[in-house]
């Protein structure tokens, strides 16, 4: 067959990447955090590419406020509430039967970094918040992993690689000491997000993680910024700050147990409970223990209550997405009252 009507022929022909390049990418293991609008597109992009192994790292369900932006989820997803990395992993094994893709259901935190981080080239900030992006700093720090942030807001995004090396700047440089708090940092639940957004974003880091696996000498050191509305482009330089813990090695989040949590889910009007100690639900015994107090359902993945008041939906792990709850404590009770903490 000739390269050019192989399956990566359009990147062997490209300077950058040539064969070599692409022996490369088959070797190369890379792991992505959430499978968001960015997230999606990225898994999406790389997998075409032929990078060898992607680690999809999501907890999360297809709701169809999300199919705006978030690329290869159908209707049908939604419906079905169907767990977003399944769905990715099942779709991806399709477009490329020689890479390895694996679902990780589960959500990033101080104590499962390492399980899931240790073993990739390259790590690809997909999430939406920035406790996730902090501890990411950490842990690729910790690692001396590479890492490629990227945020999106309304029509504007930014994107920097961060790389491992005393010289390096982190993301807690860029930062700084401020602090974010819950319900007062703008995101995409109250301030929007286009599509196009986060298909550049996913795209300017697609092609740093391919510069990064293939030892190319052009990954981009400056932070870009853009706004697609107001037509800017822009970058910046980010320094090194000399007093910034991570660079010293002190971490906030990196290694630490991780203690139960509440968290309100970004536009989706639900809360969502994780217990300090995962688990393996046995969901058929549970499903028969609650099944005189409501609706219940399940597949391999996750089970859904419902009695017309209470709707849950439980995570093989102990995990709890409390719907049409946004309480903290109504939450906690709820979780308490039906699962048990
Ligand atoms: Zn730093």
């Amino acid at each position: 067959m000739s390269v050019q009507s192989s399956r990566y022929g359009r990147q062997e022909i490209f300077y950058g990447i040539g064969p070599e390049g692409q022996e490369k990418l088959k070797k190369a293991r890379v792991a992505i955090i959430e499978m968001s609008a960015i997230g999606t597109a990225v898994a999406n992009n790389l997998a075409r590419a032929g990078v060898g192994f992607i680690r999809l790292i999501d907890g999360d369900y297809v709701d169809i406020s999300e199919l705006q932006r978030q690329s290869l989820f159908t209707e049908e997803d939604a419906r079905n509430e169907r767990v977003k990395a399944v769905i990715l992993k099942e779709y991806l094994g399709s477009v490329n039967s020689e890479i390895e893709v694996e679902d990780r259901i589960t959500i990033l935190d101080g104590s499962n970094a390492d399980s899931l981080l240790s073993d990739v080239d390259v790590v690809v900030d997909a999430s939406d918040s920035f406790e996730t992006r902090l501890l990411i700093n950490e842990a690729c720090h910790a690692l001396k992993k590479p890492w490629v942030y990227g945020g999106a807001l309304a029509a504007s995004g930014m994107v920097k690689v961060f790389l491992p090396g005393e010289e390096e700047p982190c993301f807690r440089c860029f930062i700084g000491d401020e602090e974010f708090i819950p319900g007062e940092t703008p995101t995409c639940a109250t301030e929007g997000v286009l599509c196009s957004t986060v298909s550049m974003i996913a795209a300017l880091q697609c092609a740093e993680v391919l510069k990064l696996l293939t030892d190319a000498d052009s990954v981009r050191s400056d932070l870009i910024s853009f706004d697609l509305w107001d037509n800017s482009f822009d970058t910046f330089t980010v320094e090194k700050d000399p007093e910034c813990p991570v660079c010293r090695g002190e971490y906030s989040f990196y290694g630490k147990a991780s203690k139960a949590q509440t968290v309100s889910m970004c536009g989706k009007d639900s809360m969502q409970i994780v217990p300090s100690n995962e688990g393996e639900i046995d969901f058929e015994k549970y499903a028969e223990k609650l099944k005189n107090r409501g609706k219940v359902k399940y597949t391999k993945y996750t089970l859904d209550f419902d009695d017309g008041d209470v709707e849950i939906k439980l995570f093989k792990t102990g995990r709890a997405i409390i719907k049409h709850v946004s309480d903290e404590k109504r939450a906690r009770a709820v979780y308490a009252e039906y699962i048990g903490l």
